[in-house]
Parts: structure tokens; C-alpha cells; sequence
């Protein structure tokens, strides 16, 4: 029976909407607006208790009324349908409508809502562009898209209940004092008066250190799961006590302020007690003294006091919510910070799918610089390069050259400050970059699995791809071998083990060749291979490299290394200086040339004695 409303708000469902990047009350409405009809049900539920507690103070001053007028013999006689009306709506309605808001909270705000924020912002911040996640910690991002769901549905259901608690029962209240006699209303007008003065004081205030707590908060997630995720460096460098000041220092701050916040939900509490014993000590007084000047009767005074001190207590709960709805709120602004924000780097309209017929790359007048807070200084500066359909170019240069960057910037990670870059005449920065990025292969030094199965890593090349079709990719990046060896801790074996966190259960030559084996079932048209075998001992690397020749036939190949032997026998070798290229040719050529590329050549040929030309196959 409960399942059939579980069903009814899916948060996987359909293509989410980006959000809206237009401040707090958009953000909310972007999200509950798809479950507005729920939203709807709350409120009036929530309105319909409130009502229905209102009734319970009214209801015992009844009572006393009745009890107190009629002789005890005929008390039920005269009296039982008023008796039965109250007991039907204490005893049936008000459950009724108490089970009515449950189901819409727990069946399905609380687990769908929740979850349909996460998903939907996970949906948008996976998308955003690979600078946005190099500017930042995962562990932050990931901290800001959990935290968002439920402090959005935990602001949303108390404010509703909040905000009905203190109108009706304030309202109704103010009106049943009033029609027994005006001076009881005093007491709760003067309340009622100091309760707004206390919240527009205090409500900012709250709102704004609940902020810096939640931030902080995302900081320390992201300086923990920092240390976790680079463990081995930390262990290497037996840098336990600096991690422990980085992490301890993001502790303190975030101790800091949520005493902060701590003190100021302190001096709200004290200041609302305060008002409500006022509250209840006036009332009383009040009452006591219109029933001994004979203005009111005992019912009254039955009904007065109750009412205050039920006023004391909602005060006291809608306080403390006040306190986590503003707690709730900050998470969300938090999380805002990451999410919504609108696509770095979103296709342009009218962006169309690149095809690729032979893989001819021309690249015109290229410049680039990454963003820098201080005084750009420039990357690549003016780079012309034709690169013909099925051509092979080894891309050469000392350390920070720009060959990354320029890999980078033909995958459109980046936007070039000037110049273009056309594949088969059409402009990358016109095409999708999805489409662009089916079509081109990339292999790279620092391979990071998905902590899945070999299975699924391979065939993350290609979706749907058989069985058969990924052993054949692993044979070909000589892997099928070793991974027939396989077993994981939860004693799955070959294809079906998996490859724990980045693939860390591998070495970095297995995971290179599980890496060439995906890239090898992907089977695009533009192959890059940066730094492709660097991991490899010499004997696979061999291996390998006949079956790299084979994968390079009739495909346009950018292969960047280090180690020039591997890239020697290319059609022709690019060598880049500081953003600049500076020489172009085969290999035999730019060794005549004696240039850059022919100090390189013999700076390593010194340690590459025992490269024969056979392995190098020049050529
Ligand atoms: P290597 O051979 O060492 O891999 P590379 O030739 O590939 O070097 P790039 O990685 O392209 O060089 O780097 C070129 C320059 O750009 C370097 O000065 C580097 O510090 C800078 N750089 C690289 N990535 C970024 C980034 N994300 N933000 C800012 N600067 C960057």
C-alpha cells in the first residue's frame, strides 16, 4: 500500500533541467517545483494540524465548561454530541490527517526529493567543464552535492510546519482569548510583537554563520578525502603530522564556527524562554484576576492558560527550527557555490556532430594560456601544423613545452585565446564535444582505471560491446594474459575482477595495457598516445609496440614521448619550445638539422646505447 505512493515522485526520471543560477529562492523553486503537488499536500497538512492542535486547548475549556454547568447525572444526556464531536476529531481526524502528512514526508519527500536533488545535481556538475574540477577539491564538490538534497527537504518540511504552527495557533490564539475577554490578549500581542523583533534580529545573523559552518565543513571533506586520495604520497614523504595540521587546522575552523553559531542559537533560546515565561506568567495573571473581578468564567481561565503554555512550547519547537531550517539553508547556499553555476564550456547552439572521414587535423594560428589569477604569460603562441589524414606525428619537446596543452586544446578542454582548430575542414569549436571526443583515441602515461571490472573497463571504450570483441581488445594490448590471473578480494576472477580505486590493484604496466585495450575497442579515427608505453618493461613494450603499428594503420596518430626512440620512426616529428614549434621533420632530417631535437636525440642515445635501429625501425 505504501509502495504505491513511493512511487509516485522517481528521481532518476527523465533529462534534468540545468539549475537556474539566479539566487537562494530559484534554486529551491527549480527543485520543489517538480514536485509542487507534494509541496502542495505538505502545506495543507501541515495547516490542517496545526489547526487540529490548536483545537486541544479549546476543547479541555470546553470540557471544564460542561462538567463544571451540569450535574453529573445528566452530564452525558445533555451534553454527548458535543462530547462525541470533540472525541471523533481528537480521536479519528486528527491521526487521519497526522497519517496523511507522514505518508507525503517519509513515502515520499524524504527518500524521492532527497535523492532527486543529488541526482539532478550530480547530473549537472558531472558535466562541467575539466577545469571546474581541477579548481577544486572532489571531496568538496562531492560533500556539496550530497549535503544540498537533504538540507533542501529538511528547510522545506520544517519551515512549512513552522510557518503554520505560529500563524494558525498565534492567530487562533489571539482570537479565542479575544472573544473570551480583550485584556487576555495582551499578554500574547506584546509576545507576538517581541517575537518578530527577536527573529528579524536574530534570523540573518543565524543564516550567515550557518553558512561559514557548512563551508568550512565542505573544506574539511575536501582536505580528508584529499589525504585519502593521495595516501600513497603522504605515506611516502612521511608527512602524517603535516597532513594532520592541514586536516586539524580545516577541524578548527570548522570548531570555530559552529561555536559561533552555537553561541548566537544560545542567546536566541535564552531570550525566547524568557518571553515565554513572561508569557504565561502575564496570561495567568490575567486570567486570575478577570475571574476574580467576576469579567470571565472558570472555563476561561481553563482555557487561557493552557493556551499559553502551549504557545510556550510551540515557541520553544518553531525555535529550534528556525535554528535548523537556517542551518539547512547555509548548506544549500554552500552547495550552491558548486552547483549551480552555469556550464563552463557548454556547446555552442547549433553545435553540430564532427564527422570524421579521413582525420585530417590542421591546426591555424593557435594561441593559449591557462586562466591565471596574476599576469597572463602565454602557453602556446602562434602554432601552424598540418597534420594529414592518416599521417603519423610524434610530438617532441622538453618538459613544459606545451604538448599536453595542445592535446588538450585539439580535445576541446580548453579554449584557445586565438586562432582555430579544424578536423576534415570542420572547426572544433563549432561541433559537439562529445562528438569530437568519440572520434579521437587517447592513451595516457598516467592511466586511472574506474574502480569497476576489467570487463566494464575495457568496454567503457565502447558501449555495448560483446564479450568476445573486448578478449580480442585485450589480446591485442597484450592483456588478456595476465588478467586470466586476476582475483580481487571478493574472489572474482579474469574480466570479472575488479581494479579497486584508479585501478591502484594493478600495476602501472597492467593498467596501461587494460587502458590500450579500451582504447583499442574504441576504435576512433584520431588516435593520441601521450606517453602511451612509458610504464612498460622493454619485452611487453615490444609486444605492444607491433600491435600499436597495427592500430596506427589508416589512423591520423599524435604520439608525444619522452623517450624519442619510441616516436623516432613517426612520419614526421614536431618539436615544440616554450609554446613555440621550432623545428619540423622525420627524424633523419631534424638529426642533420642539428638542432634541438639533435641535442635531445644525443643526450638520450648516450643512455639508449643499447637501442639498436632495429628497435627504433626508422622510418
Ligand atoms: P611534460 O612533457 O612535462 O608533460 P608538456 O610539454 O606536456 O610537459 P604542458 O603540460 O602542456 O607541458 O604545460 C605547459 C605549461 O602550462 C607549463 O608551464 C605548465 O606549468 C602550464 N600548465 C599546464 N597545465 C596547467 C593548468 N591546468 N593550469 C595552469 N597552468 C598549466
Amino acid at each position: 500500500m505504501l509502495r504505491r505512493f513511493e512511487t509516485l515522485l522517481q528521481p532518476t526520471a527523465g533529462i534534468p533541467a540545468a539549475p537556474p543560477n539566479a539566487g537562494l529562492a530559484d534554486f529551491y523553486w527549480h527543485f520543489i517545483g517538480q514536485a509542487r503537488w507534494f509541496a502542495v499536500s505538505l502545506f495543507a497538512f501541515g495547516g490542517s494540524i496545526a489547526v487540529l492542535d490548536t483545537m486541544i486547548p479549546t476543547f479541555i475549556g470546553k470540557v471544564v465548561g460542561l462538567v463544571s454547568t451540569h450535574p453529573p447525572e445528566t452530564l452525558v444526556q445533555d451534553t454527548w454530541p458535543q462530547l462525541l464531536t470533540m472525541a471523533a476529531i481528537i480521536g479519528l481526524v486528527r491521526p487521519l490527517t497526522f497519517l496523511a502528512h507522514n505518508v507525503v514526508v517519509n513515502q515520499i519527500v524524504n527518500p524521492s526529493l532527497t535523492n532527486l536533488v543529488r541526482w539532478q545535481n550530480h547530473w549537472h556538475v558531472v558535466r562541467q567543464s575539466w577545469t571546474f574540477f581541477q579548481n577544486d577539491f572532489a571531496g568538496r564538490i562531492a560533500a556539496r552535492v550530497m549535503q544540498t538534497g537533504p538540507s533542501m527537504r529538511e528547510s522545506l518540511v520544517m519551515a512549512f510546519d513552522a510557518a503554520w504552527y505560529i500563524v494558525v495557533y498565534g492567530g487562533s490564539a489571539l482570537f479565542l482569548l479575544g472573544s473570551l475577554d480583550w485584556r487576555l490578549t495582551i499578554p500574547m500581542a506584546v509576545w507576538f510583537a517581541l517575537y518578530i523583533v527577536m527573529l528579524s534580529w536574530f534570523v540573518p545573523r543565524l543564516r550567515e554563520r550557518s553558512k561559514t559552518m557548512s563551508e568550512r565543513r565542505s573544506t574539511l571533506m575536501g582536505r580528508v578525502v584529499d589525504s585519502y586520495t593521495n595516501i600513497l604520497t603522504v605515506k611516502l614523504f612521511a608527512r602524517a603530522a603535516d597532513e594532520d595540521a592541514f586536516v586539524r587546522q580545516a577541524v578548527d575552523d570548522h570548531t570555530e564556527a559552529s561555536r559561533a553559531q552555537a553561541r548566537m542559537t544560545t542567546g536566541y533560546t535564552t531570550t525566547l524562554m524568557f518571553m515565554n515565561a513572561s508569557l504565561i506568567v502575564g496570561t495567568s495573571t490575567i486570567a486570575i484576576w478577570q475571574w476574580t473581578t467576576g469579567h470571565i468564567g472558570v472555563a476561561a481561565v481553563a482555557t487561557a492558560i493552557p493556551m499559553a503554555w502551549q504557545l510556550n512550547n510551540i515557541a520553544g519547537w518553531v525555535a529550534r527550527s528556525i535554528t535548523t531550517i537556517f542551518e539547512n539553508i547555509g548548506t544549500v547556499q554552500d552547495g550552491m557555490r558548486s552547483i549551480d553555476l552555469p556550464l563552463a564550456m557548454p556547446d555552442p547552439p547549433g553545435a553540430k556532430e564532427l564527422r570524421v572521414s579521413g582525420g585530417e587535423i590542421r591546426i591555424e594560428n593557435l594561441h593559449f594560456d591557462y586562466e591565471r589569477a596574476a599576469r597572463p604569460i602565454g602557453v602556446l603562441h602562434g602554432i601552424d601544423l598540418i597534420i594529414r589524414a592518416g599521417e603519423r606525428v610524434g610530438l617532441v619537446g622538453p618538459s613544459g613545452a606545451g604538448k599536453s596543452t595542445l592535446v588538450n586544446l585539439l580535445l576541446h578542454f580548453y579554449e584557445p585565446s586565438q586562432g582555430r582548430i579544424t578536423i576534415d575542414g570542420q572547426d572544433i569549436a563549432t561541433a559537439t564535444q562529445e562528438s569530437l571526443r568519440t572520434q579521437i583515441a587517447m592513451v595516457t602515461q598516467d592511466t586511472s582505471l574506474l574502480h569497476r571490472s576489467i570487463r566494464e573497463n575495457i568496454g567503457y571504450g565502447r558501449p555495448n560491446a560483446t564479450d568476445a570483441a573486448i578478449e580480442r581488445a585485450a589480446r591485442r594490448a597484450e592483456a588478456h594474459d595476465f588478467i586470466l590471473g586476476l582475483e580481487d578480494w571478493h574472489g572474482r576472477t579474469g574480466y570479472d575482477a575488479h581494479v579497486g580505486e584508479r585501478g591502484v590493484k594493478l600495476s602501472g604496466g597492467q593498467r596501461q595495457r587494460v587502458a590500450l585495450a579500451r582504447t583499442i575497442l574504441k576504435d576512433a579515427p584520431i588516435l593520441i598516445l601521450d606517453e602511451a608505453t612509458s610504464a612498460l618493461d622493454s619485452e611487453v613494450e615490444a609486444a605492444i609496440q607491433s600491435q600499436l603499428d597495427g592500430l596506427m594503420d589508416g589512423r591520423t596518430v599524435i604520439a608525444i614521448a619522452h623517450r624519442l626512440s619510441t616516436i623516432a620512426r613517426m612520419d614526421r616529428l614536431v618539436v615544440l619550445n616554450e609554446g613555440r614549434i621550432v623545428e619540423i621533420g622525420t627524424h633523419p632530417e631534424l638529426l642533420a638539422l642539428d638542432g634541438l631535437y639533435a641535442r635531445l636525440w644525443k643526450r638520450q642515445s648516450g643512455a639508449f646505447d643499447a637501442v639498436t635501429s632495429d628497435t627504433i625501425r626508422i622510418g
